[in-house]
Order: structure tokens, then C-alpha cells, then sequence
């Protein structure tokens, strides 16, 4: 689908979101489980927006939210969201008093978060977190049943509701990895150690995105899923839609002769004469610098190479010699990222030109982008 991009919209460089394919995103990962969907929407939405990608993924399906500080928590009080809100890395002196004031729900990795949740944050409805393979966030299998003890303890006094168990599978984007299998075991072990103290977890869930959509044996009461809410999916099992767009016009546009060298540093020289065009996006902007010499754009419906280093500011664009290959003025649209539906590079492309992921791709990009938010596509394509 073309997406008409109105004169204001594209005077500078601008980023569109098409929460439409948020939306899309969560009705198509619903159809591979059977259980609840939180919409994780941390680090600003994955770089989206989190306010728009939040009511994007609610319009989906979706009935709660995920994220990892209280003050993103808040941000979507603020927004005015009533749906129950995960927060699961915080410190252990965290506003936990105002989480509860404000009914987040809070994740506890250890005993002394439990203490200060319970100390300072009585009624607290918390859910526990167990390590089942990242040796990351989570209590290790060592100290999971003193903290299920202990959380019983502080429930009988009422000072918490222990309503979830939660794990994260460290290795979801290869489907086949035996780390998966064993976190899956040690997620069913944690959930029995948590009954057998006396427990009565509601929420218990283990899978985010590409386990949700790869392995059903991971699935329990609830998927939390982030990266495929804007249209990533690691374990390549499901097409999603991707969520964003980054055009920006040529600034100017110069000819110039053989043997130019171009950029900081003379990287690349021009071998022939050629058309170079200038765009105002640059590393500040989040375009990586290591996709230099691999990176491309679509000009006219052309793919043409970015030339010489990335700067902060602005990169260049061979545009090549023929005006009739590949017309180009200033003002004309270059499309950085887009869906890929028109030939133009796709947020995969840019992470595999950096050697990264799209993750973080998608979450740099930066403030000083303009932002437009869009509902051009509810449908996935097939
Ligand atoms: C970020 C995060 C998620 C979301 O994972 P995706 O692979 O992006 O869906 C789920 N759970 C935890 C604990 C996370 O930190």
C-alpha cells in the first residue's frame, strides 16, 4: 500500500508509525495461542511511541500491559490506560509505595525485593520471578523456594498477592535450542515449587514473541509480547507487519567528477562522474554507523548505495550519473526504512548491514525525527 505523504510531512525527515500494523500484529500472534496477550511497551514502545503503540495493541487484542521501570508504568496511568500494568526491573529502593498507590503490579526477583514490597508497598499484587536460563533477571533456582516461602509468609499476613510466576526463555529465536526445552522445565518446576508452598498464581507465564508464535509447550496462562507488536519476529516462523517508515527529502543534489572523494575521513571517491544527494538523517537520528559501505536507500523507486562514513547529521547518496535511471531534485523523497512493500530497505535490511539486531535498530531512532502517526494497514499481508 502506498502511503500518501502530504507536503508537511515530508518538508523534513519523518518517521511514520502505522499503528494499523500494530494492531494487525496482535490479532495475528493471537491466533497461535490460546492465552492472554500483554503488550510489552517498554523503551518507548520499542522506539514507536509507547502511548500510540499501547492503544494500537489494545485495539488488537491485547489486555495488558508490560514493561520494565515504574516510571514507564506511569507514563501509561498518565496516558489514562486502567488495563493491569507488569513492571519487572526495578531497584530495590523503587517507588514501590507509589507502583501500589497507582495499582502496578510489580515483579520480584529476590528476597530483599520482596521485603521492600512488602515493607513499603502492603497489598502489593506481585509476580515472582524465576531465572529459567538467562543467569539475567529473575531469582536463581537456588533461592526460588525460600522466596516462594517467603512470599507465602507475606501473603498470609496480607501485606502481598502473589497472582503471577514469570520466566523468559534465553534462546526463543531458535526454536530448536535445547536452552528452550530446559527453561521450559524449570519454568513447570518453579510453578509446582510456588503451589506447593501454598501459592495460587494466576498469571503464569513464560513466552514472548517468537516462543509464543514457534513453541506452544511454552505457552502457560499468558504471552508477553514486544518485538512483534511492531513487527519483528526472531524465530522467522510468522510474517508481521512492519510498523515503521523513515523518508526524508534530498537536501541538495550536486554533480560531480571522478575521483571525488566523499565524507569524513575519504572512506569512498566517486568512480566516474555522478549525481550526489545529501540527506539530513545521520547517526544522531539512529542510523548505525557500521552499516557504512553496505547501507542503501530508495530513490525513485531505484535502491542506490550510501556513500562514505555515516555522519551525525546527514548521509550522502550516489545517485548515479543517468537522470532517466534515477530522477532526483531536491525535494524528491528518499525512503531510509520503509515496509518493503515497494522495493525500499526494511529495518532487517539496516540490522543486517550494522551486524545487529532489529531490536536495536528500531529503538534508537531518535527524537529529533518528526513523528506521524498512521492507521494504513489492519490486515497482515499473506
Ligand atoms: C522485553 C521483554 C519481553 C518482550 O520480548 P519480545 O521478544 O520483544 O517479545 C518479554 N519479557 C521480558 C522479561 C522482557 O524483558
Amino acid at each position: 500500500m502506498t502511503l500518501a505523504l502530504d507536503a508537511p510531512t515530508v518538508s523534513r525527515p519523518t518517521l511514520t508509525i502505522d499503528a494499523g500494523a500494530v494492531t494487525g500484529n496482535v490479532a495475528t500472534i493471537r491466533g497461535y495461542t490460546r492465552g492472554e496477550i500483554m503488550a510489552v511497551v517498554k523503551a518507548d514502545g520499542f522506539g514507536h511511541g509507547m502511548v500510540d503503540v499501547a492503544r494500537a495493541a489494545i485495539a488488537g487484542g491485547a489486555t495488558r500491559f508490560g514493561v520494565t521501570s515504574l516510571d514507564e508504568a506511569f507514563v501509561l496511568r498518565d496516558a489514562g490506560f486502567t488495563q493491569p500494568v507488569l513492571s519487572w526491573l526495578n531497584p530495590v529502593d523503587a517507588d514501590f509505595a507509589a507502583a501500589q498507590a497507582r495499582d502496578v503490579e510489580i515483579a520480584v526477583p529476590s528476597r530483599a525485593h520482596l521485603d521492600a514490597v512488602a515493607g513499603r508497598a502492603p497489598g502489593a499484587r506481585i509476580h515472582l520471578q524465576l531465572d529459567t536460563g538467562l543467569a539475567r533477571d529473575g531469582a536463581s533456582p537456588a533461592e526460588w523456594p525460600a522466596l516462594c516461602a517467603a512470599a507465602r509468609r507475606a501473603e498470609q499476613r496480607g501485606l502481598v498477592t502473589v497472582v503471577g510466576v514469570m520466566g523468559h526463555l534465553p534462546c526463543a529465536a531458535q526454536p530448536g535450542h535445547p536452552a528452550n526445552e530446559w527453561g521450559r522445565r524449570r519454568f513447570a518446576w518453579g510453578v509446582r515449587v510456588a503451589r506447593a508452598a501454598g501459592l495460587r498464581p494466576v498469571d503464569r507465564h513464560l513466552a514472548a514473541t517468537a516462543a509464543t508464535v514457534s513453541d506452544p509447550a511454552s505457552h502457560h496462562t499468558m504471552s508477553r509480547i514486544g518485538a512483534g507488536l511492531v513487527g519483528i519476529d526472531e524465530s522467522q516462523t510468522v510474517r508481521l507487519r512492519l510498523a515503521l517508515r523513515l523518508v526524508a527529502p534530498l537536501v541538495t543534489v550536486r554533480t560531480v567528477g571522478p575521483g571525488t572523494p566523499v565524507g569524513y575521513g575519504h572512506t569512498w571517491a566517486t568512480p566516474r562522474a555522478t549525481r550526489l544527494g545529501l540527506v539530513a538523517v545521520g547517526y544522531a537520528d539512529g542510523l548505525p554507523r557500521s552499516a557504512h559501505g553496505r547501507a542503501e536507500v530508495l530513490v525513485s523507486g531505484v535502491r542506490r548505495p550510501v556513500v562514505g562514513q555515516i555522519s551525525m547529521d546527514m548521509i550522502v547518496v550516489d545517485l548515479g550519473p543517468d537522470p532517466a535511471a534515477c530522477p532526483a531534485d531536491v525535494g524528491t523523497l528518499v525512503t531510509i526504512f520503509g515496509w518493503g512493500e515497494e522495493g525500499e530497505p526494511t529495518v532487517a535490511d539496516w540490522a543486517r548491514w550494522a551486524g545487529t539486531s532489529e531490536h536495536e535498530i528500531v529503538i534508537r531512532l531518535g527524537r529529533r525525527l518528526r513523528r506521524v502517526v498512521v492507521n494504513c494497514a489492519t490486515e497482515v499481508p499473506a
